[in-house]
């Protein structure tokens, strides 16, 4: 499979290129050059098949000509490693819980499968690989779990110092290893800047070779991808139409839903739920896409004003927002509407969320307002365990929420990280002599 520009389908590269470098150099972003249906003996069997074997089938088409069978099957097997539940809520609701893995958000997906595929990608080759990652909290520790232990790899990590949540800081400063976190004194805005100012330096990537793990990365799209089909497989014995609620903030989660659909999912429709970050549902209602700063709220993994995804939509979609309208309904939720939608969720169904699900569920109740709930089955992508933001939903529930292990484990440790200022020539200092 050759992977192509969204700016120019005649930009055509392999998949460790797209891989490794992330982004096309002229601007754009990597897509599948095709997108074809599954076959029928796939759609037959799936509400059988473990999350494993739904995984497997939906990436052997994009990697299976540069991965051997064998590996491909090591790296779905190392990386989707870690349950995944669909709760039934309702006679026309499920929560699809994607936060089992080890930093408790739907990132894990992304981040475990793009480290295994780097790892088998960069085999053989006798410079180690250099992962440079900004982060404002989630990514970040997401990354650092995911690459942990991979051989060949080294991961450095940038965040603003004393902006990010305590137990994200933990999460990102306490991995070791492979891992190091640098804390930079400055904004989030900072360490990004630092990041690109490394790309672009010609002689520092002559002496390294360096890489980047943001969300833009198609290697992290794709197995969103997985858990879309393997929860339509779940439910595929109700007649009724499968929609399914994303939170979005950068709309990639959204958008491995649409590839999935795309391969012949069984997904009658989609709802991008967002907070009041409300791009997306403007450029819907509209037809006019208005970037704009980004506001901060309580689901602040969605705080996006100018998603980096929307040109994968677009091009899926052949830039028309009336195909868009046919398969995405989408409505913005403010943090008032959000808390009491948690506080909702716990009276009625003893069910506790985090703000980012909390938008989805927004979005699923908007949905079925229009439509008549009989006619459907809907699953709200719940994207983080409500474990992470105990200072917003513990008021809004009023007890404590239970810590699992798989945080209290990072909490439990130390702190190491390295002070760093915003000069990109320290930050260069640093990377060439470590
Ligand atoms: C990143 C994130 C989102 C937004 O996902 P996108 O793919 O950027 O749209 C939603 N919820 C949580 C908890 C996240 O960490």
């Amino acid at each position: 499979m050759r992977y192509i520009s969204t700016n120019n389908s005649k930009h055509n590269v392999d998949l460790k290129t797209a891989v490794l470098a992330g982004m096309p150099m002229e601007g754009g972003l990597y897509m599948p050059e095709n997108l074809a249906r599954l076959d029928a003996a796939f759609f037959k069997g799936l509400s059988g098949l473990s999350f494993q074997e739904v995984a497997l089938s939906l990436a052997s088409p994009f990697l299976s000509e540069d991965v051997p069978a064998g590996e491909l099957v090591d790296i779905v097997e190392n990386s989707m490693n870690f349950d995944i539940k669909l709760k039934r809520i309702d006679t026309y609701l499920s929560v699809l819980e994607t936060f089992h893995g080890p930093t408790m958000a739907f990132k894990d997906f992304g981040a475990r499968f793009m480290a295994q595929l780097m790892a088998y990608l960069i085999r053989g080759e006798d410079r180690e690989l250099c992962i440079l990652v900004a982060t404002s909290g989630d990514t970040g520790s997401a990354v650092a779990s995911g690459f942990l232990g991979v051989p060949g790899i080294r991961v450095v990590i940038l965040y603003p110092s004393g902006k990010v949540s305590p137990s994200q800081e933990k999460q990102l400063t306490t991995q070791g290893g492979n891992i190091t976190a640098l804390e930079v004194e400055g904004s989030f805005d900072d360490c990004q800047r630092m990041v690109k100012s490394a790309f672009a330096d010609d002689d520092l990537r002559s002496k390294m070779n360096i890489s980047s793990a943001n969300s833009i990365n198609i290697a992290r799209l794709l197995p969103q991808s997985f858990y879309y089909a393997w929860a339509t497989g779940q439910l595929i014995d109700f007649e009724q139409d499968k929609v399914f609620s994303v939170p979005c903030g950068n709309f990639g989660n959204l958008t491995a839903g649409l590839m999935a659909k795309r391969m012949g999912i069984p997904i009658k429709h989609f709802i991008a739920a967002t907070n009041s970050n409300a791009v997306f549902p403007k450029y819907l209602s509209t037809g006019q896409f208005k970037a704009k700063p980004s506001q901060h709220t309580m689901s602040n993994a969605m705080d996006v004003g100018n998603p980096s995804n929307l040109a994968r939509i677009n091009y899926l979609y052949g830039d028309d927002v009336g195909n868009i309208q046919h398969d995405v309904s989408s409505w913005s939720f403010n943090d008032k509407v959000s808390r009491s939608m948690i506080a909702a969720m716990f009276s009625e169904y003893n069910y506790t969320v985090d703000p980012h699900t909390a938008v989805g569920l927004l979005g699923m109740r908007a949905y079925h307002q229009q439509i008549a709930a009989e006619t459907m089955q809907g699953v709200v992508v719940a994207t983080a365990h409500p474990a992470k933001f105990p200072e917003h939903v513990e008021p809004i529930i009023g007890r404590s929420i239970e810590i699992p292990e798989q945080l209290q484990q990072y909490l439990n440790r130390e702190k190491h990280s390295i002070q760093m200022s915003t000069s990109y020539e320290e930050f260069r200092e640093y990377l060439l002599d470590n």
